[in-house]
């Protein structure tokens, strides 16, 4: 029998060293939170999530249902039904050039999820990723989850852009990958296909993965043409992994439907991990998912036009405060200003030291939620998703400007 009073609860922890290493989603965290306040009937205006406000279009949720009616409601391939794969297929031959076979592509529960396949399917122990700061906050902790290292690296400037010089000086033996995210996830940075073949050139030269996260790519304004990595020379493909998802051009962030793009060998290893964890994202989602790549496209430049002109209002409102200065970005729906000036001010008795203290203190005092840069890797900076109405734009801007004068 175990005696009661040997057991010191205190010290005994069941959770392993690998968890203990990471940290919730911050961009999710701050989701809830502002989700939380809103249900206790607290009026926040959540620029915090990125996440379309615009509902999923009629016909890809049709699909769906009948999905559901006709069915098709059972345990399908772990890496996704050929209609799915060929849909992909044809999206990345008919958007991005790039020639891809069936076993070449694997369908996950979000990209999110390809990303974790992806890690735990090429990191080896210490092995050392290159990521660029500001970064999406979950390339971190799922390199660490994989047993792997995050180089964080600080670009030179505000364009916030990885350039061969700097890949040339982080590289080291274990460097196993850089992650591109274009257009980003928080600064909304984008890049040339000159630009990107510079790095490339780098890359296969050092034998270097390229992880080309691609999620943003329909949501890019102005006079920027999207291009995936893998598309900037032919002899690179074996190099590139191509990650993107329904979640963002689609409207459809709950739907959990994201894939990847690469050579065979790593494809397979993605699956095997998925056929011992996960098995098949969603049929249903897979039905709705395949709808939205092969059917109408105009949903998504309705949304991207919608997305433009709020990038130019926010943008434009904010460089209006004083002590705020905001790049306009070419693509996603963030952006990130500078708010280092506010640092060390005063108001309403509130002392703002960091850019923590400033979305605390924005939650609390103009009911408005934003993710502190710190959260991506970069201090002095706060993120703003537009993806919400013009209205709530002009709501949560007015009160932030009562709130700092
Ligand atoms: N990559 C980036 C840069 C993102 O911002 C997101 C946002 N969720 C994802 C990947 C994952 O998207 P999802 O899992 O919804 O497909
Ligand atoms: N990627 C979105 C964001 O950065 C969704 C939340 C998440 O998955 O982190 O807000």
């Amino acid at each position: 029998m175990v005696r009661e009073e040997t057991i010191n609860h205190e010290f005994i922890s069941f959770i392993s060293k690998r968890v203990q290493s990471i940290k919730p989603s911050q961009t999710l965290v701050i989701d809830a939170k502002a989700k939380a306040l809103k249900q206790q009937g607290v009026d926040v205006i959540n620029f915090g999530v990125g996440e379309p406000d615009f509902d999923t279009p009629g016909n890809i949720k049709k699909a769906a249902i009948n999905a559901i009616n006709d069915g098709f409601t059972k345990y399908c391939p772990v890496a996704g039904t050929p209609e799915i794969k060929n849909a992909i297929i044809n999206k990345l031959k008919r958007d991005n050039n790039l020639s891809y076979t069936l076993e070449e592509i694997i369908v996950s529960s979000g990209a999110k999820h390809s990303l974790y396949n992806l890690f735990q399917s090429i990191i080896n122990d210490d092995d050392e990723v290159i990521v660029l700061a500001p970064y999406w906050v979950s390339y971190t902790d799922m390199i660490i989850l994989a047993g792997g290292k995050p180089i964080i690296i600080q670009a030179y400037d505000e364009n916030f852009k990885i350039t061969p010089k700097i890949v040339e000086r982080v590289l080291t033996s274990k460097t196993k990958a850089i992650i591109i995210n274009s257009p980003s996830n928080p600064a909304g940075v984008t890049y040339s296909s000159e630009e990107l073949k510079a790095i490339m050139q780098i890359c296969v030269k050092n034998k270097i993965l390229v992880i080309s996260d691609d999620i943003y790519e329909k949501l890019v304004y102005g006079n920027f043409k999207f291009t995936s990595v893998a598309a900037v020379s032919p002899e690179i493909k074996e190099n590139v992994v191509v990650i993107n998802g329904v979640s963002k051009a689609y409207a459809m962030t709950g739907w959990r439907i994201g894939y990847a793009a690469g050579p065979k060998n790593i494809i397979s290893a993605m699956s095997k991990i998925q056929s011992q964890s996960t098995s098949n994202a969603s049929s249903i989602s897979i039905k709705a998912a395949v709808e939205a790549l092969n059917g109408t496209q105009e949903c998504v430049e309705f949304m991207r036009k919608e997305f433009e002109k709020r990038r130019d209002y926010i943008v434009e409102r904010l460089n209006a405060i004083e002590g705020i200065s905001c790049r306009k970005p070419d693509g996603a729906f963030y952006v990130f200003p500078n708010i280092k000036t506010l640092l060390g001010k005063t108001f309403n008795g509130k002392t703002i030291s960091t850019d923590i203290d400033l979305a605390d203190y924005l939650l609390d005092v103009a009911k408005i939620a934003v993710v502190p840069g710190s959260a991506f890797g970069v201090e002095g900076y706060v993120r703003f998703s537009y993806a919400t109405s013009i209205e709530n734009i002009k709501t949560g801007i007015d009160r932030m400007e009562i709130a700092l004068k």
